[in-house]
């Protein structure tokens, strides 16, 4: 069988479950949406069931699929309904459901809902991608208790730049939201991963409050540069393979597609079952790192579909059938994220064909 395979460690999502509560002092919803970013929703999310206290996933299918294995636990629609035609099966499926826009509100309004809805309200605080303006924002609320159809309402908003330590904008955000809440008491929701690891002020006041891990379940830092909180997460996905050939090449020979790598010395090459088919990135240039039994050298010529090749020079006890490493313990999947010009979520997003292999929990 072909050797290339994402080993994912449930007790590692765990474990990066329990510190993104442990630092926010907060509830967390686990970021299972788009297929728990590559993990597989389904096993990502039945390793966290007893002790999650919700999950968000972006649409209605997405948490139809986790109702119907089972899961019981809250499952908050990120962007809400696309149509309001989904009223009926949120309200059936008792989903708690983002209100970003004003459709949104209205189509609340006029519905008939058999049973009143958890809303989480979210502001536009300065992302100006979904949510109410600022001065649009306690209006709606107002609305929305008043409209009868609405049991709860939870204040959130988004950050758009938390994983820059030092930008400003971050603060700006909170103050704009903290400004259009006013008076509003209510649970709040505002920290993806880069601003539980990063931004403290955005923490949650209350224990009731909310935080929304995405990325750093998985073990993967949003940040580009080292941070020591994300240093104590572990990284769930291993995207392993191993060698299936080796050749020995003198200096000046190309190697691969468009000879985008000539060897400038006598240089031992090998073949990894592992390609951009495998949703590894194809832009990954020459010196990306990978490990082979467990030593890091990095990657020569192009990235091809369903193979990639190593420099094995300096690493004359790897051979044929050594296992390589293209993300996980050894190989951060931001650092080859960051060579490729991409980011770890696409990474992880990306991965298929290579099968998932399950370890941890029961
Ligand atoms: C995806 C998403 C998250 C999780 O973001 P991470 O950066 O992966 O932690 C949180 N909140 C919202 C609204 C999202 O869409």
């Amino acid at each position: 069988m072909r050797p290339a395979r994402a080993l994912i460690d449930l007790d590692a999502l765990r474990h990066n479950y329990r510190l993104a509560r442990e630092l926010s002092g907060a509830r967390a919803l686990a970021v299972v949406k788009a297929d728990a970013y590559g993990h597989g929703a389904l096993p990502c999310a039945q390793a966290l069931a007893d002790e999650a206290d919700g999950f968000a996933v972006a649409c209605i299918e997405e948490a139809l699929e986790l109702r119907a294995a089972g899961i019981r636990a809250p499952i908050l629609l990120l962007e809400g309904f696309f149509e309001a035609a989904e009223l009926a099966l949120i309200v059936e499926h008792e989903l708690w459901c983002v209100v970003h826009s004003l459709w949104q509100l209205e189509a609340i309004e006029r519905s008939a809902v058999a049973r009143p809805l958890t809303v989480w309200l979210k502001l536009d605080s300065g992302m100006h991608r979904v949510g109410l303006h600022p001065e649009d924002y306690r209006a709606a609320h107002q609305r929305l208790l008043a409209s009868g159809k609405v049991a709860k309402i939870v204040l959130m908003s988004h950050f758009a730049r938390a994983d820059e330590p030092d930008c400003p904008r971050t603060a700006e955000q909170l103050a704009v939201f903290q400004a259009a809440r006013g008076e509003l008491v209510a649970e709040t929701s505002l920290c993806n991963s880069p601003a539980l690891l990063g931004w403290p002020q955005a923490w949650p006041a209350q224990p009731g409050d909310w935080v929304r891990p995405g990325i750093m379940l998985y073990g993967a830092t949003p940040f580009e540069q080292p941070q020591a909180r994300a240093a104590r997460l572990e990284p769930v996905m291993t995207l392993e393979s191993r060698i299936i050939a080796v050749r020995e090449l003198p200096a000046g020979e190309p190697v691969g597609y468009g000879a985008r790598f000539v060897s400038a010395r006598p240089t031992r090459v090998g073949v990894v079952a592992m390609g951009y088919a495998d949703g590894y990135p194809r832009h990954a240039p020459s010196g990306t790192p990978v490990a082979v039994e467990g030593q890091r050298t990095g990657l020569i010529g192009r990235v091809s579909m369903d193979m990639l090749t190593v420099d094995l020079t300096d690493l004359p006890q790897a051979g044929l059938g050594s296992r390589v490493e293209l993300w996980g313990r050894q190989v951060p999947a931001s650092e080859v994220a960051a060579a490729a010009e991409s980011i770890p979520y696409q990474l992880f997003c990306n991965l298929k064909r290579a099968p998932r292999h399950y370890s941890g929990v029961a």
